[in-house]
């Protein structure tokens, strides 16, 4: 244990300084940021960077042939060629810009709308974010599909044993999460996505919770859309990507008109850019790309590998921590290699928004309520759920302060 603590407070401690609002006071005591589940915080070089942009480079991209349009179209075009050499083999896959995973999935539900028939069906998962669920209930509502779920095992796995059974001729698309924001899961990726081939389904793959968190790359996961977003992994908000392998964004229809996603424009009809620009219509959120390849830059230095390691002795530690606490449910996998960052509980006499205020009046900010999972909380048996999540930054006192703020909300409500 002395070891882990070591190995979690050693790497915490090197990125600390990196993350000035680390320095932040919350109610007079220092700030504990336990959400970065939700939005990742960012480092020094990212703010340096949209700064930079905006104060050198500030142009409308791929317009006009002045030299700051110029300089600011290589920069948005340089956070493109960067996530796909982060993550993809660039002849085969097309790296899409978005404002965010909503948005590229929403971009792929539309899209891929043409090639469905009343009757075909959709299989998802029971612990999908509503991102990656509410665009297809929407599909399905247009075109009268129908939506069947990889259901769970009791410690929140997915349970695969049923995958034959769910996937029919009519499964036309088969969607998962990689990594579950409420239980921590990781899910077999590949081995759905090979099911759902030979099946002759396209797999599309919700990273948002994967991305910058391990190694990987799209290849490795077999699929053939996948969507992040870029604050989750200490990039700024407002930015996103769609990865896609080259035929299949061939087949997907944009879902937004106007300038720059046009080839030619008549008065009665238009023609498509290229991939990728015909899903790029209009202002782009050019200074949030200028600055990503900071929060890339950052992962790398520090390596995927070592990213990992430190989030699974951050999960392990804590695991065992709050498991100490008599009564505290806590959600998905109990072994720390088979989850992310996170750990979602619930203490049945205290509501979760309570004990969430309660430990913000200890600075410490976790996330409390459904996180956008309605279904699965129902599912589950609770309407919500606590959630502390961890970065790069995080250490070991964070989970003790934690803890001892888990211990002061139990004692306020004589629990
Ligand atoms: N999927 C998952 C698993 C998420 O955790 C989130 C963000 N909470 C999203 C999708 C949506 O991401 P964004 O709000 O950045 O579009």
């Amino acid at each position: 244990m002395a070891e882990t603590k070591r190995a979690i407070n050693e790497l915490a401690g090197l990125e600390r300084d990196q993350f000035p609002i680390l320095r932040r006071d919350i109610h007079g005591k220092p700030l504990v940021y336990l959400d970065s589940a939700a939005t990742a915080q960012k480092p020094l070089s990212v703010l340096a960077a949209e700064e930079y942009y905006y104060r050198f480079l500030n142009a409308n991209v791929h317009r006009g042939v002045h030299t700051l349009a110029d300089e600011a179209t290589t920069a948005y075009e340089e956070c493109r060629a960067r996530v796909a050499r982060w993550l993809v083999s660039p002849n085969q896959e097309s790296v899409i810009i978005t404002r965010g995973a909503t948005s590229a999935l929403n971009l792929i539900a539309y899209g891929w709308e043409h090639h469905l028939a009343p009757g075909d069906e959709i299989v998802l998962t029971e612990m999908e974010h509503h991102a990656n669920h509410v665009p297809w209930i929407m599909l399905a509502k247009r075109k009268n599909l129908v939506l069947k779920y990889i259901p769970l095992t009791n410690d929140g796995r997915l349970d695969l044993s049923d995958l034959p059974a769910l996937l029919t001729p009519r499964t036309k698309i088969v969607t998962l999460t990689q990594v579950s924001n409420v239980l921590g899961s990781i899910n077999p990726v590949a081995e759905v996505a090979a099911a759902a081939h030979q099946i002759g389904a396209i797999v599309v793959v919700d990273a948002a919770q994967a991305v910058g968190h391990f190694p990987f790359t799209f290849e490795d996961l077999g699929a053939d859309l996948l969507v992040f977003s870029a604050h989750k992994c200490y990039g700024p908000m407002g930015l996103g990507f769609l990865v896609g392998k080259n035929e299949m964004l061939s087949q997907l229809n944009p879902l937004e008109g106007g300038g720059e996603m046009i080839e030619t424009v008549g008065w009665h009809d238009a023609t498509w850019a290229e991939i990728p620009h015909r899903f790029e219509a209009g202002t782009p959120n050019v200074a949030a790309a200028a600055a990503f390849p900071a929060a890339i830059d950052l992962l790398e230095e520090i390596g995927l590998p070592r990213v990992r390691e430190h989030e699974q002795s951050l999960v392990a530690y804590a695991w065992e921590q709050l498991s100490a606490i008599d009564g505290l449910v806590l959600y998905g996998p109990s072994d720390s290699t088979q989850r992310g960052g996170l750990i979602s509980f619930h203490d049945p006499r205290i509501h979760p928004h309570d004990m969430a205020q309660l430990l913000d009046q200890q600075g410490v900010a976790v996330r409390a309520g459904h996180h956008c999972a309605q279904p699965l909380h129902r599912r589950l048996g609770v309407v919500a759920t606590t959630r502390a999540s961890f970065g790069v930054y995080t250490n070991q006192d964070d989970i003790d302060a934690l803890i001892e703020g888990i211990l002061f909300a139990r004692k306020v409500f004589d629990a």
